[in-house]
């Protein structure tokens, strides 16, 4: 997991395609006030909802399609996260498909957590969160 950061709150980066953006919305309610003690970073349409409707204070990227998965990699790649939520919407093909699957490898390389669907998200959230 990322280290050589000094602050003490978990840093949770949160991405959901179009098509899973109410699910993250409700995932996100369901643990909002652990993710109001996390510093939350976002794709842009993601961390808009997330400001809007849970509340959350969000640091927010670019939008995928326009590099915002790739931000988010990049901050990664240095230990700058704790964990990704990434809700990938399997049934739409996406045009910044490499982005995608560039942020999920960065995770493999890094070993960050990531959780590409809400069964799995709902187990890293309550583990990293709630442990
Ligand atoms: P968005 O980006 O939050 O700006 O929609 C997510 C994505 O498609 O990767």
């Amino acid at each position: 997991m990322a280290t050589g950061h000094t602050t003490t709150k978990r840093r949770i980066a949160l991405v959901a395609h179009d098509g899973k953006k109410d699910t993250m919305v409700a995932l996100a309610l369901s643990f909002a006030a652990e993710l109001q003690d996390c510093e939350i970073c976002a794709t842009g349409t993601t961390g808009g909802r997330l400001e809007r409707e849970v509340g959350l204070t969000v640091e927010r990227m670019l939008s995928g399609p326009l590099g915002g998965d790739l931000q988010i990699g990049a901050r990664l790649a240095v230990g700058e996260l704790d964990a990704l939520i990434f809700l990938r919407d399997p049934m739409t093909p996406q045009p910044h498909e490499p982005d995608i699957n560039a942020l999920v490898r960065a995770c493999d390389v890094h070993d960050v957590p990531c959780a590409t669907n809400l069964s799995s998200a709902k187990l890293l959230l309550a583990q990293l969160l709630r442990a």
